[in-house]
């Protein structure tokens, strides 16, 4: 029988040998090893979360020396190992590998790289009331075994990206900006996150929790140590306690709610954690993402109505290059050059943030209005009264 406990193991820095000795430990605890020998498993697909060129600080791209040492760890106990993506950013996925820290890993022969967006994909049909067939990545079907290893962030409109979110990547480039046109609706987006891991995800969970990221993620939001690992085959049961541990009861989420009802989601209990003793039950002053709190009102209202209580992206003209990536990467095309500045049509834009993800320079803001601020401020004083009573 498979093990089903979530490991949890405290990590504060990235040092290698160090990295490598907890791994094995939660690689141990978790029995992956003999897993992978009762499935007479011959090669691994590593997915990391690589949204685009970021320096490790900044917390948005999982960390490139966590991907190396897990690589290095399967190869040699001798897998084949293969480390793929589909970026967000319109850069090459080479460059993104590249420039992002993960040459070594290629260099040093730990894996191969995988390039999702490569011809041929792979047509998969989904339970969803809008989209029944989606392409994803083909690299998928040349290994035996997947393993995520996703980045613990806050996300605008999943609250959080790690394993769910994660695996979103395996939709080939610019499709997955599609999809944000047709789901402009948070509630609607989520589902078909949900309606996808219902097919496919991975066989394992590898989190970096090390240095995480609060506030607007899941790109210019404040890196934080949290200090975790986590590892585990249930990937809804890791967000849906990591959510709790962010202040979040995973269960009034909706798309939560919609998991369950597939019977892909049971609330956590106590029994499913494999945790440290001094282990910390919440974050401390954890500041979730301003969009997220517009969920409630995009959800019933018409999207011509979105103007009244939005959240809009903001363009600093002092730190923009005018190099276009958000004009590209806009699903709803509310976004022109005008000039020498680039304009948004406040009208089109349904704050996705899909322009923030992709700008290289951090030159675009999620801002509030009046009314979001109100809000915000309230659930900022909620979150720390239930902080402080352990909740
Ligand atoms: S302007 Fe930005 S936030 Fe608005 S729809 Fe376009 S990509 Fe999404
Ligand atoms: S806002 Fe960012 S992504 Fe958009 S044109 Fe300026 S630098 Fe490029």
């Amino acid at each position: 029988m498979k093990n089903t406990k979530i490991v949890f193991l405290k990590q504060n820095n990235y040092y290698k040998q160090e990295l490598e000795k907890k791994i094995r430990h939660i690689f141990k605890k978790t029995e992956l090893f003999n897993e992978l020998k009762e499935k007479k498993v011959h090669s691994i697909l590593l997915k990391p979360n690589l949204l685009g060129i970021y320096s490790p600080e900044l917390a948005v791209d999982t960390h490139p020396i966590f991907v190396e040492t897990v690589a290095m760890i399967l190869k040699k106990n001798g897998y084949i190992v293969g480390v793929g993506d589909s970026s967000a950013s319109f850069y090459k996925m080479e460059r993104l590998f590249t420039e992002s820290g993960y040459a070594p890993i290629f260099e040093k022969k730990y894996a191969v790289m995988e390039n999702f967006e490569l011809e041929p994909f792979t047509e998969i049909t989904l339970e969803n009331q809008k989209i029944k067939k989606i392409m994803i990545a083909g690299a998928l079907k040349k290994y035996d075994y997947v393993i995520s290893l996703p980045k613990l962030k806050t996300h605008n409109i999943s609250l959080i990206t790690c394993a769910l979110k994660n695996y979103y990547g395996i939709i080939p480039g610019i499709r997955k900006t599609q999809y944000h046109h047709i789901f402009h609706r948070f509630k609607d987006f989520n589902r078909f996150l949900i309606d996808l891991y219902a097919k496919i995800r991975p066989d394992f969970y590898l989190v970096d929790g090390i240095l995480g990221m609060d506030g607007d993620g899941p790109a210019g939001g404040n890196p934080r140590h949290l200090d975790l690992m986590i590892g585990g085959r249930d990937g809804l049961k890791i967000d849906g306690y990591l959510l709790k541990m962010m202040g979040v009861n995973a269960e009034k989420l909706d798309y939560f709610q919609y998991a369950e009802k597939k019977g892909l989601y049971s609330s956590v209990g106590r029994n499913d954690l494999d945790i440290p003793f001094d282990f910390d039950f919440m974050f401390k002053d954890f500041k979730l993402p301003i969009a997220s709190r517009l969920s409630m009102f995009t959800n019933i209202l018409p999207k011509f109505m979105f103007g009244f209580l939005r959240v809009k992206p903001i363009i600093d003209k002092k730190k923009c290059i005018l190099c276009q990536a958000c004009i590209k990467k806009c699903p709803e095309k509310a976004m022109k050059l005008t000039g020498k500045m680039v304009k948004i049509d406040y009208n089109k834009c349904i704050a996705c943030g899909c322009c923030k993800e992709v700008c290289p320079v951090d030159a675009i803001h999620i801002k509030g209005n009046i009314p979001m601020k109100v809000l915000s401020i309230g659930r900022n004083i909620y979150e720390k009264i239930r902080s402080k009573k352990g909740k």
